[in-house]
């Protein structure tokens, strides 16, 4: 059975003093049941893949540049991702999405720029408040699954997380039965894509005001293979428990 995975994105949080958290929760989950990754700032990186190395928590990062090098001021490789020690790269974050343009061309481009680093790519998808009161959800979901995840994808080089944008950093999580009908229909499509036995191994993480308090009751629904968590990642005092509940 694959194992489960609960990841961290500290988005645009922490300087040198909070890799302390990477130490603890290295200490605190020498042989844990579960994968871990913690995807820090790039700032970070080096240093915290340091920290970790011959831990059980997988360092990651929060983006990358499709191409391998070149005259893109400001953005950062795949193969520098790696080259820092990222063992994953998060793509397709909806912040990325909202704030920076990013179309699932761009995410799935940037997927196989990580794929050929030998980086997991770690794709998400979600629907807005809009499009779930309108009751676009299920079609946004397969369309931006469709255009966003490449081929070549599988159960090894990617991850996908289900993150409704309205349940980021708010509070508000879906209901039960909405994360399983999402996360169904996330398996299904990727049956027809890849192939049933590559489907059903490739992680889908939900994600979207993950805490302590609610997880047991996340990690219980059907098709559920982890969390991608923000807020309650920062501290290994609140993400420990979150990766003890699976
Ligand atoms: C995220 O940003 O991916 C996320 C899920 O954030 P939060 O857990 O804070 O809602």
């Amino acid at each position: 059975m694959t194992r489960k995975l609960v990841a961290g994105n500290w988005k645009m949080h922490g300087t040198k003093a909070d890799l302390s958290q990477i130490a603890a929760l290295a200490t605190a989950h020498p042989a844990p049941r579960i994968d871990i990754l913690i995807c820090p700032p790039a700032t970070l990186l080096a240093q915290a893949a340091g920290l970790a190395a011959d831990s059980a928590v997988m360092i990651g990062a929060q983006d990358c540049h499709a191409a391998a090098s070149g005259a893109h001021t400001g953005d950062i490789s795949a193969p520098m991702l790696a080259d820092a020690g990222a063992g994953a790269v998060i793509l397709g974050h909806s912040e990325r999405r909202e704030h920076h343009h990013e179309n699932n061309e761009l995410v799935a481009e940037k997927a196989r720029a990580a794929h050929a680093a030998g980086l997991i790519a770690v794709i998400c998808l979600g629907e807005t408040l809009a499009q779930r009161e309108a009751a676009q959800t299920l079609e946004v979901i397969a369309a931006q699954l469709h255009a966003s995840v490449p081929d070549g994808s599988t159960a090894t080089n990617t991850v996908i997380a289900y993150e409704p944008v309205w349940a980021i950093g708010t509070g508000l999580t879906p209901t039960d039965a909405q994360i399983a009908e999402v996360h169904g229909l996330i398996r299904s499509l990727l049956a027809e894509r890849l192939g049933g036995a590559a489907a059903t191994a490739l992680r889908l993480l939900y994600g979207g005001s993950v805490k302590p308090a609610n997880a047991a009751g996340i990690f219980a629904i059907a098709d559920v293979d982890g969390a991608l968590v923000g807020g309650a990642s920062l501290k290994a005092e609140d993400f420990s428990p979150i990766i003890m509940t699976l």
